[in-house]
């Protein structure tokens, strides 16, 4: 799994960030997450640079100093803690003002490698008065016009330069991904230590990168792991806010780059809210999920009973996801979780012939007939197997069914029987054709 390098512009209102980004980007690419709470206030897209690398830019869409910190600025500062390069922003029109200078008090302080991009530099004012902007001591500056599409080979040229600085360890290995995610305080620390034992192996951070300095190697019985640990990022990290909707932040993050989560819960706390989002975006991202309940040594008869009566939440977020009852405080079951993980991680690495998904579909059919639209069945003409972890299917039919169609929940949940799925996101992609 690898990530792309990430830039945001940053910068107070009406400096050009917006128009920079779409410069950039173009229409066509941006992508408007909707994700509430998260990205809601930024957007993101993906553009190459000059050589041909691919990268994410976010538009943070205005950094206010002194802005109320869980509004905006916890936006602004997320997609900051995201990102490898900082495109810091100002208006050369109006010269450097006491905002940009407190923007940038702050910006110093995350110590991200930072271009100053002076825009406006096809009016008059920026061209004579840019070279103020060198008071801020940073370095590189660009001078740009977003507008007019000036200066961006100098830009790309900046950024490429401190980009090598940044690139994260490459991450081409065959060793499997675990993000250990969960909410604040149930124990994934612990858990990790747990795991890693004495011989806690990091892997070793490139010089300079800001990114993945603490995932961990583990090995065991000669296979490696990577262990990405979501509550050390979260701990290092500048951004400040609601604990728990932090880690639900983080745990997001972390697991795009991971191929299997270990969601770890208070057992003794019961199953909660933010225990079922965390699992819910993973599992939204195609990752299959590993339930750890810990602090297993915690519960007495009645705590337990309260646990099975919640469980059933947890498995119809997840489809009946491997389960461990563990506590990493007296190391109950810790050797239970990296089997749960091959087993899953191999499993969801079915693939299925075209001859024989097409059978099995054609037999599910006959056994229990589609819906009808207007008189008319839902008839499926082909399936084809699209990729494998996620299992990924596509389906062509007269007409697609909605997600929530209970004809395609039938289909899902035929697949998954049949073929040794449970735990492991399944894809339908229904076209029309
Ligand atoms: P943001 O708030 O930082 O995202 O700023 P916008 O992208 O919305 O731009 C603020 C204003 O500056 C708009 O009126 C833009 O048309 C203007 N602007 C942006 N880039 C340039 C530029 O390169 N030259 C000039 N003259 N105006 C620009
Ligand atoms: P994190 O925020 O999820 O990383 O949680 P930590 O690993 O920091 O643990 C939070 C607290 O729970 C600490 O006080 C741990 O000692 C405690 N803890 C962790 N695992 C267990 C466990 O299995 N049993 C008990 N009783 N306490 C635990």
């Amino acid at each position: 799994m690898t990530i792309l390098p990430t830039l945001a512009i940053v910068g107070r209102p009406n400096v050009g960030k917006s128009t920079l980004f779409n410069r950039l980007i173009g229409k066509r690419q941006a992508i408007v997450h909707d994700q509430p709470g998260v990205t809601r206030d930024r957007i993101t897209g993906r553009f190459e640079l000059e050589d041909g690398q691919p990268a994410a830019l976010i538009d943070t869409g205005g950094l206010v100093p002194g802005d109320d910190p869980l509004g905006l600025g916890e936006q602004v500062a997320l997609a900051i803690e995201e990102s490898d390069v900082l495109l810091f922003m100002v208006d050369g029109k109006e010269g450097l003002t006491t905002a940009d200078q407190r923007v940038w008090d702050e910006l110093r302080m995350i110590a991200k490698p930072t271009v100053l991009v002076v825009n406006k530099s096809d009016t008059k004012a920026a061209m004579e008065g840019w070279g103020e902007f060198y008071q801020l001591g940073v370095d590189p500056v660009v001078l740009v016009s977003a507008e007019h599409g000036l200066g961006i080979g100098d830009l790309d040229d900046a950024v490429r330069a401190l980009l090598p600085k940044v690139e994260a360890p490459i991450e081409d290995d065959d060793m499997p991904s675990i993000a250990i995610v969960g909410r604040p305080n149930v124990g994934k620390s612990s858990l990790i230590n747990r795991l890693l034992g004495e011989d806690r192996t990091l892997v070793s951070p490139v010089a300079g990168t800001t990114r993945d300095p603490i995932d961990s190697v583990l090995e065991q019985d000669g296979r490696q792991y990577r262990l990405i640990d979501t509550a050390g990022i979260r701990r290092r990290s500048q951004v400040t806010g609601d604990a728990e909707a932090l880690a639900v932040l983080f745990a997001r993050r972390q697991i795009e780059r991971a191929d299997v989560a270990v969601l770890v819960l208070d057992a003794s706390q019961g199953i909660r809210t933010g225990d079922l989002s965390i699992g819910g975006d993973a599992w939204e991202r195609g990752r299959p999920v590993i339930v750890a309940l810990n602090k297993w040594d915690l519960l007495d008869e009645e705590a337990r009973e309260e646990l099975e009566k919640d469980w059933p939440r947890l498995q119809e977020v997840l489809t009946e996801p491997a389960r461990v009852n563990v506590s990493a405080l007296s190391g109950r079951r810790i050797d239970r979780l990296l089997p749960a993980v091959d087993d899953v991680l191999e499993r969801q690495n079915l693939e299925l012939g075209t001859g024989e998904l097409n059978r099995f579909f054609e037999r599910q059919i006959a056994r229990h007939s589609p819906p009808h639209n207007q008189g008319k069945p839902w008839k499926l003409f082909y399936t084809t197997q699209v990729s494998k972890a996620p299992p990924t299917f596509m389906l062509f039919a007269n007409r697609t069914l909605k997600r929530s169609d209970p004809y395609r929940r039938y289909l899902e949940n035929r697949l998954r029987e049949t073929y040794d799925l449970a735990g492991v996101p399944i894809r339908l992609v229904i076209r029309k054709r």
